[in-house]
C-alpha cells in the first residue's frame, strides 16, 4: 500500500477482499487457473507446528498463519491476517528485498518443492490493490 489508509478504508478492503476470495471459490469451480493454483499450493502445506517460513521473515509476517486460513477456506481470516501483516511491515518483498526467506525455508522443499508463498502473497496483495482502487 503506497499511501496511509484510514482504519475505515482498511476495514472496507478486508471486507471486499474476503468477498473476492469467496468469489474465487466459485472461480475455482469454473476452473479459474490462478485461484486453483493458490488452492493447490495451500493444500500442499504441512501446517508445521513451528513454521520456519514465518520464523524466517525479517518483516515478521506470518506466512503459515495466512496459509492455514486459506487452507481451511477461512478467507475472511486470511484477509485480516494479510492486512495486519501489510500494516506492520508493508508490501511483501520490501523487508527481505525479494530474497524470499519464507519460501526458501519452507520444509515442504525437503520433500519435493516449497510452497509458493510468494505467489500466494502476491495474489492477496494484487486483490487488495484492486479493492483499494475502487474505494
Ligand atoms: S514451512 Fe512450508 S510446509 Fe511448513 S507451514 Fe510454512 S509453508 Fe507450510
Amino acid at each position: 500500500m503506497g499511501k496511509i489508509l484510514k482504519e475505515k478504508d482498511k476495514e472496507v478492503i478486508r471486507h471486499f477482499l474476503s468477498n473476492a476470495l469467496i468469489g474465487g471459490l466459485n472461480m475455482e469451480k469454473k476452473n479459474d487457473m490462478r485461484f486453483s493454483q493458490i488452492i493447490e499450493e495451500v493444500s500442499r502445506c504441512l501446517l508445521c507446528y513451528d513454521p520456519p517460513c514465518s520464523k524466517a521473515c525479517p518483516g515478521g509476517k506470518n506466512a503459515a498463519d495466512i496459509i492455514m486460513s486459506l487452507r481451511f477456506k477461512n478467507y475472511k481470516g486470511a484477509c485480516h491476517k494479510f492486512m495486519d501483516d501489510l500494516d506492520k511491515s508493508g508490501e511483501c518483498g520490501l523487508a527481505c528485498n525479494n530474497k524470499m526467506y519464507c519460501q526458501r525455508n519452507c520444509i515442504r522443499g525437503k520433500i519435493d518443492r516449497p510452497i509458493k508463498i510468494r505467489m500466494i502473497h502476491k495474489f492477496l496483495h494484487e486483490e487488495s490493490l484492486k479493492v483499494e482502487e475502487v474505494i
